[in-house]
């Protein structure tokens, strides 16, 4: 095999103001650090080519490779609440998209590629840490069943970028169902600019939702996707940090991970984000921010919602069918998240009752401040868990517990519930110490960790892992407080 690979860019094919056409701008010295060979196997792509110096030069966007139609998308979003005429894909270029071995339209991606004409003042590239953190948090989330982007590979650019201070440059290659944001259509909604709308509708409906039916369709499967979404990320501890309408996926996948950190000790209210300064993007806000992300959704799709040349009455009439819409997220959301904690536990198809007893759980969780993870595994059965969140010193845990055991009813039903809940909940994740850890080994000159903790994440239920190390709260002096982009 070689790199030829079999492009077919249908977002090219789109108006030209849906994008900005241009090359990524040459780095001095492509090295390459990590290359994803399941996923370029899934791709269709030849990891030996890839990793190979004229791969290399295509992963680190010196020479684009042949087919491919390299382009900036146009976007705009509402950032912390606030809106913005025009994004855009800053620092990232699309190369264009291929089918993979399933069938699903995946796009190739170059994040840190250099500016485009939506770099506004920033310079177009990405710091190594970064790009590091993606690849990792992207592959975890999805190895541990969370619909993200992936990462196919990192590069090193040889180059420097300038941030509070100087730091190594890189490329992050990522893949996605697609870059199309709640932003994409708010973009050409503000410009009032309706065939480009119905445009990137039926676009959005042909690769994503199919079986959806016109615009209310879409915005229908697009809020039942963010529902689940939201409820896995919570599930397993995830806090995004940035959930600005541009950072949200019409595919329904996690993207952008900047500020995003995992849960250590239970809070609810918790927040990591640097630049989050009220705490909008909180864990336990990531529901209702959705909801309002998919409220800019339903506001751009009204045009089409109610027809060309509506009449007042039909626009009345299309707010309202929006609306109610946008009313099933809370219902659904909460069906979602009912179903993720009650799997947690060993439970199927939860009643009141059962909902109840997760949040008693997760009341004695924050008044512990217990881990997230260790917790849940150490339920699961899992005696090295148990050990490091010790969840029998924890008050009022006990009577819980004995809550449980009767919900579940008897010793042969808690074993069976603890061993579907071993793939339930993960024994492994990227937990931010860790992270910043590799971050710091790395930009001293040692990839190894990074590789490592790589290598460790691939198996999020393994039992046994191997890198006990993983499983390791922070000690107080190591814990992550604050993330930053
Ligand atoms: P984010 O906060 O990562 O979602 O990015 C918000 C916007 O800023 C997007 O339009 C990005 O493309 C843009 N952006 C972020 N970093 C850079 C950079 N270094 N150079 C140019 N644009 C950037
Ligand atoms: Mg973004
Ligand atoms: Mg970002």
């Amino acid at each position: 095999m070689s790199l030829n690979i079999a492009f077919d860019n249908s977002y090219a094919r789109l108006p030209e103001r849906f994008y900005a056409r241009l090359d990524p701008t040459p780095v001095r010295a492509p090295a390459l650090i990590r290359l994803n060979h399941a996923l370029a196997q899934e791709l269709g792509l030849d990891p030996e080519a890839l990793a190979r110096p004229e791969g290399v030069a295509m992963l680190s966007g010196n020479t684009p490779p042949p087919g491919s139609e390299p382009l900036a998308m146009a976007y705009a979003g509402h950032q912390f609440g606030g809106w913005v005429p025009q994004l855009g894909d800053g620092r990232a270029i699309l190369l264009g998209e291929v089918v993979d071995r399933t069938g699903t339209r995946r796009d190739i991606q170059l994040k840190g590629a250099g500016p485009t004409p939506f770099s506004r003042m920033g310079d177009g590239r990405a710091a190594l840490g970064p790009v590091l953190r993606e690849y990792l948090v992207s592959e975890a989330m999805h190895r541990m069943g969370v619909r993200a982007t992936r990462a196919l590979a990192a590069v090193g650019s040889g180059e420097q970028v300038m941030r509070e201070t100087a730091l190594p440059g890189a490329i992050l290659t990522r893949v996605a169902r697609s870059h199309i944001r709640v932003g994409t259509f708010q973009f050409f909604a503000a410009r009032q600019d309706r065939d480009a709308l119905q445009a990137l509708c039926d676009h959005a409906i042909a690769r994503h939702y199919p079986e959806a039916d016109g615009p209310l369709g879409l915005l229908d499967a697009v809020v039942g996707a963010q529902a689940r979404l939201i409820a896995h990320w919570m599930a397993v501890g995830f806090v995004h940090g940035v959930m600005n309408t541009d950072n949200m996926s019409i595919a329904g996948e996690t993207i952008d991970f900047g500020p995003c950190a995992f849960l250590d000790g239970y809070h609810p209210e918790k927040v990591f984000s640097s630049i989050d300064r009220h705490g909008r993007y909180a864990f336990n806000r990531q529901a209702d921010v959705a909801m309002w992300n998919l409220a800019q959704l339903a506001t751009s799709l009204l045009p089409l919602i109610a027809g060309a040349d509506a009449t007042e009455a039909e626009g009345e009439e299309a707010v309202a069918r929006a609306t109610e819409v946008i009313h099933t997220f809370p219902e659904r959301f909460q069906d979602a998240w009912a179903g993720r904690f009650a799997a947690k536990l060993g439970i199927e198809d939860p009643t009141q009752d059962d909902v109840a007893l997760i949040h008693s759980l997760l009341d004695v969780m924050t008044a512990a401040n217990a881990d997230f993870t260790n917790i849940f595994r150490a339920l699961s059965g899992d005696a090295k868990a148990a050990n490091l969140a010790r969840p029998d010193e924890i008050e009022g845990f006990a009577a819980w517990q004995t809550r449980w055991h009767e919900r579940l009813g008897g010793a042969d039903a808690l074993a069976r519930a603890q061993e579907q809940m071993r793939d339930t909940n993960p024994a492994v994740i990227p937990r931010n110490h860790r992270i910043e850890a590799v971050i710091a080994a790395a930009v001293g000159g040692d990839m190894a960790p990074f590789g490592q903790l790589d290598d460790a994440l691939a198996r999020p239920f393994d039992p046994a892992p191997e890198h006990d190390w993983l499983r390791h709260a922070p000690a107080p002096e190591e814990e992550v407080r604050q993330t930053f982009c």
